[in-house]
């Protein structure tokens, strides 16, 4: 099965030719809160070698992201408010504000329960430029979620995680493609409802778990053999951390590391 999957997104990505709708991952981190030399956890969407969507930006997601693609994300994804996520935006605001061409123009998903999570950690902070004159919220075009969002056609899930309070934490999918589930403990009944066997599923996971982070007992044990060989698992704690994971069996993302997708399937009315 696992061979199977892996084969399948293979010949897709291989078989189709740049330049026609072939989708990827770039996995910027993959370190837990604590390790900060695998990267905070983030990613790129990719279509035909183009960014299309940052997932997180943590302490240096910016700068990696900046140095992979050389201009400001055209629009970014937030799973939740640990600082390991989001203290980028900061910087992110400053990039775009004091970019005439920008300001404004970043779009930042966020579910709708975040916004006062993100004004009380970032916008709050009194003068957001020492000069003046600038509002934290119109560095970015700000768009407030619930269900999902819609991007360059596509619609995009986003789902709660369980991570710390319920209702703070969300991960995203994109159907027949991927999904990138933040920090979670395991979610199997999530995940089932939206995956198919094409979907690559990158899934919080360290050796071992705690209340807030899944470990590879949790998904040896909650998870269906199915869905377990479709998964990418990020957020440990050391590269040996991830070499322990892949002798488990579990395919293990690798910081600056990318991942062939299924092209998702056409978009259609949003799902629910
Ligand atoms: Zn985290
Ligand atoms: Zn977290």
């Amino acid at each position: 099965m696992k061979k199977a999957v892996a084969r399948k997104r293979s010949e897709k990505a291989v078989g189709e030719a740049p330049g026609t709708d072939v989708w990827s991952l770039h996995v910027l981190g993959a370190g837990a809160a604590s390790a900060i030399d695998l990267g905070a956890s983030g990613a790129v969407l990719e279509r035909d070698g183009r960014p299309l969507l940052l997932i997180d930006c943590g302490p240096g997601t910016l700068e990696h992201y900046l140095r992979s693609y050389g201009a400001l994300p055209p629009a970014v994804f937030i799973t939740h408010g640990h600082m390991d996520h989001v203290a980028g935006l900061e910087r992110l605001f400053h990039s775009a504000w004091f970019d005439r061409a920008r300001r404004g123009g970043v779009k930042l998903f966020l579910h709708a329960n975040l916004v006062p999570i993100l004004q009380a950690r970032l916008a709050d902070y009194p003068g957001a430029i020492a000069e003046g004159g600038a509002n934290f919220w119109e560095g970015f075009r700000l768009v407030a979620l619930s269900r999902g969002f819609w991007l360059e056609g596509c619609w995009f899930d986003v789902f709660a995680t369980r991570h710390h309070l319920p209702g703070t934490s969300f991960g995203v999918a994109l159907r027949g493609c991927f999904a990138w589930t933040g920090d979670t403990r395991p979610i199997p009944e999530v995940l089932s409802s939206l995956a198919d066997e094409h979907m690559l599923i990158a899934h919080d996971c360290a050796l071992a778990g705690n209340p807030s982070h899944t470990g590879v007992d949790d998904i040896e044990r909650e998870y269906p053999q199915a869905l377990r060989d479709q998964l990418l698992l990020y957020h440990y704690n050391s590269l040996a951390e991830a070499e322990a994971l892949r002798a488990r069996g579990f395919r293990v993302a690798a910081p600056d590391g990318r991942y062939p997708l299924h092209a998702p399937y056409p978009a259609r009315a949003e799902a629910g």
